[in-house]
């Protein structure tokens, strides 16, 4: 398969005709070949319409038939083969070894729910059977399962080209749940979007899905991006990237006639909280450790530690002399787009400009265009508490260090803070009595706690929360990453008194599905 610059509207391949974009070479900033067509309204009414038209037999597949199409679209994205790996390199200018790393990822991603699929634990089967002689009255059969929502509409993350893009986890999830996916793709990497998008429409020709499960548009978000969320039917919407995007699809969601969920992730600044006594005892390798977590992948991580809480001291002196040293020796790093480089940069320089923030540490100057320099700050509990500005995620290897008066003050600092996506805790036995008081505080404020470690390297897994209080993500209750994922894209159906030839397979009193059922209350396996 070559990249041709193509819209994928179920199985037409098509020339978008609304303008034409070229992807940039993220190292050297040159102009990558072909030119990507960019979709029209039409288009994306097109889309919408196979979309719709495919929901009912897309949803109604047998879980091992929608199991094997996640298998063979993770088989026909590993047999892109090298092709893959060096577009995506280019588009990106993330290190080989980390996208082949994510290419394993997303392709783990799509067979993790191919077992969901095939377990049919995500219909949720409950089943009341009738009681007609209960008295006074008779008790109704009633059954429920979950259904998809329908036609869901991704957006592509610019940091995670393949495991959080065309077949990354929201659409991964969005099909294991029955639901047809429109992706608008990325701009900058549509080279790797296309290839991938065809690997999913070879899946959908190879599986006999219906064309319009799948559909691949390029274009711009605020007209193509936001059409397709206006349109009527679309039903739930998946998108990571900034804020301001992200807010601005939940206000189009909430505007339509119907309005639709929008899981959206956004933006966090992932607290490390630096406890007394693991302060105390091994800061220099904490600080380490941190540097490390921080400029991992240029920083272009939603759950990089962007803010350090520690009581001031010598204890935390050290720590910051040997943060800044480590970040001082740490080579600059290309950036995912000019963009998000300029982003970071102005970022950067507004840290640098406050009054009441010391610029600690920057590291290696850049060598090429669209490098970015990571950089430390230091400044107070009070400063921090009374300018909102050094609350905003700079997004990149930038981190600001708050050096608080005591375990108080950190306490009601972290209560004053937004939703976040990760908290990490520094501990050893001696401050577990102190972490246990900050707990309930934590456990309201973010979607993982985590001991000993940093929030960047997502477990994609079962128990896995990616997710978090508003802004880190438009909706708390869910998840993008790992299994849970799945919730999002459904809902409960119930019936009562429906005659068994009527009913769907996994409620039929014979179990033809196989399914675990939750039958009068009491778990009944398969
Ligand atoms: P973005 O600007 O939010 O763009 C993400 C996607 O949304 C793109 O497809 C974009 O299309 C579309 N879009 C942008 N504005 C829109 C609007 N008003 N209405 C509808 N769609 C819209 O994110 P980005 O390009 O990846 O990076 C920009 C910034 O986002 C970064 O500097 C960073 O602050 C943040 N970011 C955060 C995370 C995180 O995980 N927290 C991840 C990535 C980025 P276009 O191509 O037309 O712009």
């Amino acid at each position: 398969m070559d990249i041709a610059g193509n819209l994928l509207i179920g199985q037409d391949v098509r020339r978008g005709t609304n303008g034409v974009s070229y992807a940039l070479d993220a190292a050297s900033g040159e102009r990558l070949a072909p030119g990507f067509g960019g979709a029209t309204l039409e288009d994306v009414d097109a889309a919408c319409e196979l979309a719709w038209s495919a929901f009912d037999r897309f949803r109604e597949t047998s879980l091992e038939a929608r199991a094997e199409f996640l298998d063979t679209i993770a088989t026909n994205i590993l047999a892109l083969g090298d092709k893959l790996i060096e577009r995506c390199v280019a588009e990106s200018g993330l290190p080989r070894a980390r996208i082949e790393g994510e290419r394993a990822r997303t392709v783990g991603q799509l067979r993790m729910f191919a077992g969901v699929v095939r377990s049919g634990d995500f219909l949720e089967v409950r089943m009341d059977p009738a009681q007609p002689e209960r008295k006074p009255l008779p008790r109704v059969d009633l059954r429920m399962r979950h259904i998809g929502l329908g036609p869901v509409a991704v957006f592509g993350a610019s940091n995670f080209p393949l495991a959080f893009s065309v077949a990354g986890g929201d659409t991964a999830s969005a099909f294991a749940a029955g639901c047809p996916v429109i992706v608008k793709a990325h701009a900058a990497h549509p080279g790797t979007s296309e290839l991938v998008g065809g690997a999913v429409r070879q899946a959908v020709e190879d599986c006999g899905m219906p064309a319009g499960t799948f559909s691949l548009l390029f274009g711009s978000g605020r007209e193509i991006g936001q059409a397709l969320v206006r349109d009527p039917r679309i039903k739930a919407v998946g998108f990571t990237g900034s804020r301001q995007a992200g807010t601005d699809l939940m206000a189009v969601a909430a505007a339509r006639l119907e309005p639709i969920p929008v899981y959206a992730e956004m933006s966090s600044i992932n607290p490390v909280i630096l406890f007394p006594h693991a302060l105390e005892q091994r800061g220099e390798a904490i600080a380490q450790a941190f540097v490390q977590s921080l400029t991992l992948g240029a920083g272009q991580f939603c759950t990089n530690p962007g803010l350090i809480l520690a009581v001031q001291g010598p204890a935390l002196d050290r720590f910051v002399a040997a943060a800044s040293e480590a970040l001082a020796r740490t080579p600059a790093a290309t950036m995912l787009t000019p963009g998000i480089h300029r982003a970071f940069e102005t970022g950067v320089a507004n840290f640098s400009a406050h009054p009441q923030v010391q610029t600690l540490a920057r590291a290696q100057p850049a060598a090429g265009v669209n490098e970015g320099q990571g950089a430390l700050f230091l400044t107070t509990a009070e400063a921090f508490r009374e300018h909102a500005s050094l609350r905003e995620e700079i997004f990149g290897a930038a981190s600001l260090i708050v050096s608080c008066p005591d375990l108080q003050a950190m306490q009601a600092l972290i209560e004053s803070l937004e939703g976040q996506l990760t908290v990490a805790l520094h501990i050893d036995e001696e401050d577990y009595t102190v972490a246990r008081s900050f707990l309930p505080v934590l456990e309201r404020r973010v979607g993982r706690v985590l001991v000993n470690g940093f929030g960047t390297g997502v477990e994609v897994s079962h128990a896995m929360v990616h997710g978090g209080p508003y802004p880190s993500t438009a909706d708390g209750r869910s998840t993008s990453v790992g299994s849970l994922a799945i919730r999002r894209y459904l809902r409960p159906v119930s019936y009562q008194d429906v005659p068994e030839a009527l009913l769907p397979e996994a409620l039929k009193a014979t179990n033809p599905w196989k399914v675990n059922r939750l039958v009068d209350g009491k778990i009944e396996l398969a």
